[in-house]
């Protein structure tokens, strides 16, 4: 899965030591990864453009620098840049969906972790508890503050998202702002007080009207998204009844499609629908259970 199985050592005994931390971000060795509000900075060939220490410092930084961990053996780190900091020749910020399809596994699972670590602590400067202004720790894995001394962790949002299935159909819906002919699966944030199985009864009942049974409903498998911070489950619920009742609050359509149509889909052969792309958990799922594998 895109973003998924960074090869990283995050080295959580190293970040202990907040000094011997700081020494590593001051010094020489060493890569970082510069965020443009959020978008990659890329080379030409598509691949994250790594600065060394030395062409880090002449760019005008943000001041939340971030010790990501030791990659292939050495230290790398994350920050943003300030929005009129001049970018070496031929280097230039990307969406993160485009950046991310166009990267090895490897650093898109980097990039979507400085990507949502970053925003998360652009948007947590302040302490929930008093309001004092909060400090980065740990080299970026928490907030402090010295208010209150209360620890703030980074947040992880859990969404399921859900091919429901009926014999041989599986359900998917679509969005009014998607383009047009594109179906995906059914998907939602976790609520407090529900597992991850009742979060996806609840979403297709809400969604479509549909009633699964919790027992039978498996986890597949999940991905990071990085927009800004969710967690991807993906399962897979079988369903006794396939009567559809819409919600067009949520959706604009959706509708039970065959096994031989979502094949269709995902080669793009089908003459009116298509699944989203390979970035997309939901495609995978459905390549998955169009294989017989879930
Ligand atoms: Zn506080």
């Amino acid at each position: 899965m895109v973003f998924a199985g960074a090869p990283l050592d995050r080295g959580d005994a190293l970040r202990r030591d907040e000094a011997r931390v700081q020494d590593l971000m001051q010094g020489d060795e060493g890569w970082w990864m510069i965020l443009s509000g959020g978008d990659a900075l890329l080379q030409p060939d598509g691949n994250l453009f790594w600065f060394h220490p030395s062409e880090a410092r002449t760019l005008a930084l943000k001041p939340t620098r971030i010790f990501l961990g030791h990659y292939k053996g050495s230290a790398c780190f994350a920050a943003e840049m300030e929005d009129d900091t001049a970018l070496p020749a031929g280097v230039e910020p990307v969406d993160p969906r485009r950046a991310a399809m166009g990267m090895s596994q490897d650093e898109a699972a980097l990039y979507g972790y400085a990507r949502s670590i970053l925003l998360w602590h652009q948007t947590h400067g302040f302490c929930a508890a008093c309001g004092t202004e909060t400090v980065v720790k740990g080299g970026g894995t928490r907030r402090q503050c010295p208010g209150c001394e209360k620890e703030h962790f980074p947040r992880v949002d859990p969404v399921v998202i859900m091919l429901a299935t009926h014999g041989d159909e599986c359900l998917l819906g679509r969005q009014t702002a998607w383009p047009e002919g594109m179906w995906s699966a059914l998907a939602g944030f976790t609520e407090p007080g529900e597992t991850l199985e009742e979060a996806c009864a609840r979403e297709l009942k809400e969604e479509a009207g549909v009633t699964a049974d919790i027992p039978s409903i498996r986890y597949v498998m999940g991905q990071p998204w990085p927009f800004p911070s969710s967690l991807m489950m993906g399962l897979i619920a079988p369903v006794s009844d396939a009567s559809i009742t819409v919600d067009t609050h949520e959706l604009e359509a959706a509708r039970w499609f065959h096994r031989d149509e979502v094949a269709a889909m995902l080669a793009g052969t089908h003459p009116e629908a298509a699944m989203p792309p390979s970035i997309a958990i939901a495609r995978r799922l459905a390549e998955l259970w169009v294989a017989g594998r879930i």
